[in-house]
């Protein structure tokens, strides 16, 4: 049985040791996102597995895994979606360091070190989430009867690939 996470961890440690996390984080506790989805699962599927580069990084990489129901902006009905999110970010110490980081790598600025792996999931999942979520074109009730126009840096139509919603 997958082990339920929760609370602080020390990623620089984690990453030390080569340290890989696996397991389930409840959903209760990340109200935010609830906030954002109709409904959700009861947990997120994680794996992460912690690094240091060459030059001293401390890294995690893995996949966070979470079914949600969103409400299609276009017919206004829920329809089921599987988030399933890459993770890959540095860990540093300040907002300072962010500056430091090399182009495209994300930061999780870390307080005494630590991070409440639930904030860290919760943010990963925020970003994740579509901005303007819609049925697939061709299961949309709607179809083409309205169209959101997408926003200048998110086009919900990259998002589209990634959800696994009921077109199989
Ligand atoms: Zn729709």
């Amino acid at each position: 049985m997958e082990k339920l996470l929760r609370g602080e961890i020390s990623p620089l440690k984690l990453a030390r040791t080569g340290a890989r996390l696996q397991g389930k984080v409840a959903l209760a506790r990340l109200s935010r996102l609830l906030g954002c989805v109709e409904s959700a699962g009861e947990t997120v599927e994680l794996m992460l597995e912690f690094s240091q580069d060459a030059l001293g990084c401390s890294l995690v990489e893995g996949t966070l895994q979470l079914d949600v129901e969103l409400l299609c902006q276009r017919c206004l009905e829920a329809f089921s979606s599987q988030l399933l999110v890459d993770v890959r970010l540095a860990f540093v110490a300040s907002d300072k360091a962010v500056k430091s980081l090399p182009d495209g790598l994300e930061a999780c600025v870390l307080v005494d070190g630590k991070v409440v792996l639930e904030a860290l999931v919760e943010d990963e999942l925020l970003l994740a989430l579509p901005d303007v979520p819609l049925h697939p074109r061709e299961v949309c009730p709607a179809g083409t009867k309205y169209e959101p126009k997408p926003t200048d840096e998110n086009n919900p139509f990259a998002v589209l690939g990634q959800l696994k919603g009921k077109v199989n």
